[in-house]
């Protein structure tokens, strides 16, 4: 199998990160699921949590960055008590224009986590939302019994407080990733069918679903490994190799950083112990990084495959 850095060569566009738009900051690795195709493995066993001094070390950071987006995921966010913290000295900052979170909605079910939904609201945080599915049990086989039913209780709260219904600014946006070793379908025609459906069963309403191909790292590889599909899937994404994703990939516009203030191009890069530059987010500045090599590698081909794929979801927005 010929490389992806051999491919990145064929079509002369070295990965180089431009300005960073981008600071996806990644909590920690406890989670209140244990989903199936985790390329990080979180799961309620895991300790890792970013304490309050790497949150500052964040937020030094975003203040020195020009204007830039903020994208916290984990593991689950919320499990991390820094988190409302976090989201209040953002907000006074003038440097930041969008805060996401990434949630698995399930754990804003959970007690003591009640008011979060709330919180986010008020402090005008988008949230993207992992729901690998419309019909409960495609969920359930990647995220265990139960969970379905808990995602469609907070959508129906958020769609309460404003979001997803055009009405407040309050963006909520679904992320669909495939059950299994194939490629996400079209976009567009996977995101009519979930407004359909979740319109039809439940008066749902939301933004955007943005589609996320699995990456053959973590848990996802354990279980392609463990069916022998491993080496059919790493062939799909190399035979759906796209040139023009090249251009879009997320990695030259974000910067990712792990719950010990080490910074990677990408989570998944994060996932593999890859680190993007040495030290920590508290002695790099965001212009440190802008000009240097993306650390890329074999699993890239799962960023740059058919219509292409990132935290944003599709690369091309026709695909
Ligand atoms: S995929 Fe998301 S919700 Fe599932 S275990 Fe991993 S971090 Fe948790
Ligand atoms: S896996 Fe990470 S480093 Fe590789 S192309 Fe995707 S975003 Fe870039």
């Amino acid at each position: 199998m010929r490389s992806f850095r051999e491919y990145v060569a064929d079509a002369s566009q070295p990965l180089r990160r431009d300005a960073v738009d981008i600071l996806q900051v990644n909590l920690g690795y406890v989670c209140n699921l244990r989903c199936n195709h985790c390329h990080l493995e979180a799961g309620p066993d895991r300790q890792e949590a970013m304490d309050r001094a790497v949150v500052d070390d964040c937020l030094r950071f975003v203040q020195g960055a020009g204007t830039i987006d903020v994208d916290i995921t984990g593991g689950a966010p919320e499990a991390n008590s820094h988190l409302t913290y976090f989201i209040a000295e953002l907000r006074r900052l003038k440097a930041v224009k969008r805060i996401i979170v990434r949630s698995n909605l399930a754990i804003l079910e959970e007690a003591g986590k009640e008011h979060l939904p709330a919180f986010f609201a008020a402090h005008g945080v988008d949230i993207v939302s992992s729901m690998p599915c419309y019909m409960e049990s495609n969920v359930a086989a990647q995220r265990g019994a139960g969970v379905y039913k808990k995602n469609i209780s907070v959508l129906k709260k958020l769609n309460a407080l404003g979001y997803g219904t055009g009405r407040t600014g309050l963006k909520l946006q679904l992320v669909y990733n495939p059950g299994g070793a194939f490629l996400p379908g079209p976009q567009a025609e996977l995101e009519a069918a979930y407004k359909e459906n979740l319109a039809n069963d439940f008066g749902i309403v939301f933004d955007d679903l943005l589609t996320i191909a699995n990456m053959p790292i973590g848990r996802f590889r354990a279980d392609l490994a463990a069916k022998g599909e491993l080496a059919g899937y790493q062939d799909l994404l190399v035979g759906s190799f796209n040139a023009r994703n090249l251009a879009n990939v997320m990695c030259r516009s974000q910067i990712s950083v792990d719950w010990q203030g080490r910074l990677f191009d990408c989570d998944f890069n994060q996932a593999l112990g890859v680190p993007a530059v040495a030290g920590t987010i508290g002695g790099v500045g965001a212009k440190d990084l802008v000009g240097l090599p993306v650390k890329v590698g074999d699993h890239c081909f799962a960023c740059t495959a058919g219509a292409g794929s990132s935290c944003r979801g599709s690369l091309d927005k026709c695909g």
